[in-house]
């Protein structure tokens, strides 16, 4: 199969940071009936937490085919973000940890003859700790395979126990020159090497990623700095994702304003160019 996602519609999607589909939302998820106070009891206990959306992706956020589970709500503020409207928790739908283990229990066959498994990814799933930690649990239990896709930004809130309940973590890192990180989320960048850092010291794979955004990500010093980062973990496989419009009609009807407008994808020469950077520290780049 090509490399790509493959929906419950049947569309396959290309390996790029991508637009969530809003269609399939959290069908085939009940959400909580829990009343509001309840709610605030379930969500710190990790047993409620705010869903974005889910979907079947095969070869994209890890091994094989997998549940994506993207949880709502995310600390940084991304230029270039794809799904605006994973920023804010309110946005999401209250589910029930075990209401969504119960689906991830039905495709254990699929994960089995696949290789594949479960990601939980955003958003930032770290905005839900107890129940991203829930999630992970029960999925080991069940005997899957795990990823966690994250920014990092949050990693002081990733438990060792839930460190040890992964198998793979997709980091995203955003830049590698501090104020190009600020510009690109608004934040820091040093909560996100420490992080990768404490993942490499016990022992997790990790896929790092990184958005290639022509004029904002793409300077040379700012892709050394986040090559040597790589080479430092070290990591298994990089993946240098290239930046495009698809998610530009979410910031208008979000009414939020989008300073990509301009910006083009990068063409094949700074494609080749920033994966060379990669490649000249011996990584593997996808
Ligand atoms: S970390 Fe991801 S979800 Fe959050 S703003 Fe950045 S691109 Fe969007």
């Amino acid at each position: 199969m090509s490399e790509g996602v493959v929906r419950t519609d049947g569309i396959v999607a290309p390996a790029i940071p991508r637009p969530r589909t809003g269609g399939l939302g959290v069908a085939g998820l009940r959400p909580s009936e829990a009343d509001r106070s309840e709610r605030f009891a379930a969500v710190r206990a990790g047993d409620l937490g705010s869903v974005h959306s889910w979907e079947l992706v095969t070869a994209v956020d890890g091994p094989g085919t997998r549940m994506t589970v993207f949880l709502a709500g995310c600390p940084l503020q991304c230029l270039f973000c794809h799904n605006p409207d994973t920023m804010q928790m309110r946005r999401g739908t209250p589910v029930e940890a075990d209401e969504v283990l119960a689906r991830i229990k039905r495709y254990r066959s699929v994960f089995r003859a696949s290789g594949g498994g479960l990601t939980v990814s955003g958003g930032e799933p770290l905005m839900q700790p107890g129940f991203t930690a829930r999630l992970l649990r029960g999925a080991k239990e069940m005997g899957i395979h795990t990823a966690l896709d994250t920014s990092g930004f949050l990693g002081a809130a990733c438990t060792d126990e839930m460190i040890a309940d992964l198998d793979l973590v997709l980091l995203d890192v955003k830049s590698g020159l501090p104020e190009t990180y600020r510009k690109v989320t608004g934040r820091d960048l040093a909560p996100t090497l420490d992080f990768g850092r404490r993942l490499a010291q016990a022992g997790k794979t990790i896929w790092l990623r990184f958005v290639l955004v022509p004029g904002l990500t793409d300077a040379w010093e700012n892709v050394e700095a986040v090559a040597d980062y790589a080479a430092s973990l070290p990591v298994a496989r990089v993946d240098v994702l290239p930046f495009h419009q698809m998610g530009r009609d979410k910031w208008a009807e979000l009414g939020m304003t989008y300073q990509l407008e301009d910006t083009t994808p990068p063409d094949e020469d700074l494609l080749t160019r920033v994966r060379g950077q990669f490649q000249a520290r011996g990584l593997t780049v996808r």
